[in-house]
């Protein structure tokens, strides 16, 4: 860890042909989306919330499951905006530096942003789609809480009648095998690996960090507390990001 300060990070930026980006819920709290770890965190200020997210839970529990959908509907994603720290990976890649944006958030925002989707690896999923349990299905979460709201409080599989979930990772599910791959491909291949928004705790995405590392690229973690990653990070912002990420990609 180096006390490198921002004019030499930005630098290191601008002079980087390739750089992957790793976001995490950080990046959309300066959207109104709360983070899960942060001090004012879904499981810091409610830690009964983290069995909503555990797989066996919710196909073991009907009651849950309606918890969950309700939750689903009034997901604040729904109706949040893209901030300064998601427009400046949008420019980033119309300068065709950005090898690919990886993220564990679910919101879409970067998208919403104009991030290109072909560039987006959504490592966690989204909670814009819905997959069936059982037979893997897929369709939207649009209609899936239009049955909700037309009185099906845990609406299964229209196929094969199975539980239905929305389409995002939850704890005791492993990530999709090509989604994962691409991921590495792109921490693998860059010159810089620019983690930003993420406490960088959660595996394995927060293990691309050392695939990044390994193969010769300069980590930046841009965080707003200490990550387990922060050893090996050739700079550590801890500043706002929607303030940060746009002054270190200003050039
Ligand atoms: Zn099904």
């Amino acid at each position: 860890m180096t006390s490198t300060d921002a004019t030499e990070v930005a630098a290191w930026l601008a002079a980087a042909p390739r750089i992957t980006v790793l976001t995490g819920a950080g990046i959309s709290t300066g959207s109104g989306i709360a983070d899960f770890r942060g001090p004012n965190g879904l499981w810091t200020l409610n830690p009964a919330m983290q069995r909503m997210f555990s797989l066996d839970e919710y196909v073991r529990d009907p009651e849950l499951r309606k918890t969950a959908w309700i939750n689903r509907r009034d997901h604040p994603a729904w109706t949040a905006k893209p901030n300064a720290g998601h427009r400046a990976l949008v420019d980033l890649e119309r300068s065709g530096r950005l090898r690919a944006l990886l993220t564990q958030n679910i919101d879409e925002l970067h998208q919403r942003a104009g991030s290109s989707p072909e560039i987006v690896v959504e490592l966690h999923g989204t909670l814009f789609g819905v997959e069936c349990l059982q037979c893997n299905a897929r369709t939207t979460m649009e209609n899936a809480l239009e049955r909700v709201a037309a009185g099906e409080p845990d609406p299964a599989c229209e196929i094969c009648g199975g539980i239905q979930k929305a389409a995002t990772i939850s704890f005791g599910q492993a990530l999709r095998a090509d989604v994962l791959d691409a991921a590495v491909r792109a921490a693998a291949d860059c010159d810089v690996f620019l983690a930003v928004g993420t406490s960088l705790q959660v595996q394995p995405a927060a293990g691309l960090c050392d695939v990044a590392v390994s193969r010769g690229a300069k980590l930046v973690i841009v965080n707003a507390d200490p990550t387990p990653y922060d050893a090996i990070a050739a700079a550590l912002m801890r500043d706002e990001i929607s303030d940060a990420l746009p002054a270190l990609l200003a050039v």
